[in-house]
């Protein structure tokens, strides 16, 4: 119960922040608002060129059409691009060149009008505090005169694949447009890595007070989850630089390849895959490893990757096989066992691979890139967060059941062991266990201990008249009549052997053992179960009572020997009767 309540918060949680999950990767600006310029790049090969040596090359800029310029499609490795632009209007307002995202430095150059090159370094002149808007940009302001013949070069050098979109806008339009959808992005994007590792955290105290592994992987794959989302999209660069210089590739993909291998060993926990689908099991780690060693390749040979296009392979299709394997697996458990379990988990995977390949195809424009597109993956992020959730408050329920149906096994086992099959009632080695017990605590806390023997009388006749079948019915009826006389949980009546009964009386003495004795006879009598041979013509029990006495009776097999002989005296003194030691 308590389980479900804890499950049914983290889906709670990741159902509250999904849409802040859609919201948070940076949008695209699909703006043409902006001042409109003709560029042209030029990629220099050496990472030195200086802008004399660029205006030497100027044959061999590619033109590239207007603004704004998405240079992620022509940038890959690490590598230096020159742009060449020639802005159509020129007034006398402030302008900004404005850099998004990932680029690990940038430089604005012109030639003054006296033959002079001048330079202004990207994010360098305008730190974050003092920009004339909260902007998450680089902006480097176009100082009055730069364009004086018409002319501005934009140096940009980028870690590697991620893209870099930069325009020419004016400081009145930043003003305007930039401030408040920052703030809301930042909102965004603070409630998303939250809510990823909220539900890290839920799942590590769940594993915490459960002991079950299984929520240390679910939150393990949450905060990889988060990592990836602080990463992917950009946004470790857009805090930690340039403060941590570093490139984010290796980051990304690192994060990457630890997701999916926490989802692996997830997978694996939760559906058993190893015994309940073993061949999906082989081939979703070969799935891994295929991402595994395209993330390898693109992380240590980026060279080779451009060349091979490995990236915009890598991205829908390794990931897309790994999901897919991810996603089969689960089918091919729910085919075999037809469990909520494994269904739910299908559809947790299922509805992540969809929003993840939307927004990968987008991405390497397969479809067209829209808000849509670049949401997908964290919608499907979120949904995968929620039906996980849900699998995780299955498993939960499946195992307490699996408790309940041992623990009633563990009854019938203690019933076959323990108890008469005949008459219900214990048998001779739960006697004998008890009474060593009893005894004991009775000799430690100086307590009353008594026993009392019970004989069927002429039992063997009865069994001779009637037969044994009958004889066997009449002994479980007897055994009931017996149990009548128990009041206390703790007395036990045990079956001594054939038709003999015992009842141990723990703290009893011997008056209020009599007293129980005699209620037990009465009850037998009173059941008149007739027969043939007896002298009251019903069936009758003898009885013997002992007690625990101090020095005389001071072990158990005294104590059973005790009653014994009593119960033969009332034998003799006719049958039917309670005979105390
Ligand atoms: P008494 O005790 O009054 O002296 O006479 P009795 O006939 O009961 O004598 P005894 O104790 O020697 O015989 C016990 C008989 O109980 C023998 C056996 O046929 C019968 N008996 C023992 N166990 C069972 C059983 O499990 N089922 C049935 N039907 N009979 C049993
Ligand atoms: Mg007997
Ligand atoms: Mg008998």
């Amino acid at each position: 119960m308590f389980r479900s309540i804890a499950v049914a918060v983290v889906c709670l949680l990741a159902a509250t922040f999904s849409p802040a999950v859609a919201a948070s990767r940076p949008a695209i600006d699909a703006s043409l608002d902006r001042v409109a310029a003709d560029t042209a790049v030029l990629r220099d090969p050496t990472g030195h060129w200086t802008l004399d040596d660029v205006r030497k090359h100027s044959d061999r800029f590619q033109h590239r059409g207007t603004l704004p310029i998405d240079v992620r499609a022509s940038v890959f490795a690490p590598s230096v691009l020159w742009f060449r632009l020639h802005p159509r209007s020129n007034d006398n307002q402030l302008w900004y060149v404005r850099l998004r995202y990932q680029v690990d430095r940038a430089g604005l150059y012109y030639v003054r009008a006296d033959g002079t090159v001048d330079s202004i370094p990207f994010g360098m002149l305008v730190p974050v505090a003092r920009r004339p808007v909260p902007s998450s940009e680089v902006l480097a302001p176009v100082p009055a005169g730069a364009l004086h013949d018409g002319t501005l070069y934009l140096r940009i050098v980028t870690p590697d694949e991620r893209f870099a979109t930069f325009d020419l806008r004016p400081a009145s339009w930043l003003l305007v447009h930039e401030a408040g959808s920052e703030g809301e992005r930042l909102l965004a994007l603070a409630a998303t890595i939250g809510m990823v590792v909220a539900l890290g955290l839920v799942g590590l105290i769940l594993g915490v007070i459960f002991r079950d592994p299984i929520f240390l992987w679910y939150a393990g794959t949450m905060l990889a989850l988060a990592i990836y989302e602080f990463t992917a999209p950009g946004l470790a660069w857009r805090f930690l630089w340039p403060a941590l210089s570093l490139s984010y590739t290796p980051l990304v993909y690192l994060t990457y390849v630890v997701y999916l291998a926490l989802v692996v060993a997830f997978s694996r926990v939760l559906l058993r895959l190893p015994e309940t689908a073993p061949a999906m099991w082989r081939v979703l780690r070969i799935a891994y490893a295929i991402v595994f060693v395209s993330a390898a390749v693109v992380t240590v040979w980026p060279n080779l990757a451009e060349r091979l296009d490995i990236l915009s392979l890598l991205d829908p299709f390794a990931s897309g096989l790994f999901l897919g394997a991810v996603l089969l697996s689960g089918f091919a458990v729910w085919r075999r066992q037809r469990d909520l379990l494994s269904a739910t988990y299908c559809l947790a995977f299922g509805g992540g691979m969809i929003g993840m390949m939307i927004a990968a195809a987008g991405r390497h424009g397969l479809i067209h890139e829209t808000l849509g597109t670049v949401a997908a993956a964290g919608i499907g992020a979120a949904w995968q967060a929620i039906f996980l959730g849900a699998a995780l408050a299955e498993r939960a329920l499946a195992s307490s059941q699996k408790v309940d149906i041992l623990k009633s096994e563990r009854d019938d086992l203690e019933a076959v062991a323990l108890r008469d099959a005949l008459t219900g009632v214990w048998n001779r080695r739960a006697f004998e266990t008890r009474l060593a017990d009893e005894w004991q605590r009775s000799v430690r806390s100086e307590v009353n201990l008594a026993l009392v023997l019970f004989d069927v009388d002429h039992f063997k006749a009865y069994n001779d008249a009637y037969g044994h079948q009958q004889g066997d019915t009449t002994l479980a009826a007897v055994a009931r009549c017996l149990g009548l006389a128990i009041r206390r949980p703790y007395d036990l009546l045990a079956r001594y052997g054939g038709e003999e009964f015992v009842l141990l009386l723990p703290g009893c003495g011997l008056e209020d053992a009599k007293r129980i004795a005699e209620s037990a006879r009465a009850a037998v009598h009173a059941a008149e179960i007739p027969h043939p041979t007896a002298e009251s013509g019903v069936v009758t029990v003898s009885v013997g009572v002992g007690g625990r006495i101090p020095g005389k009776v001071d072990d158990p097999a005294k104590l059973v020997a005790v009653a014994d002989r009593a119960l033969y005296a009332a034998k003799r003194l006719g049958r039917d009767r309670v005979v105390v030691a």
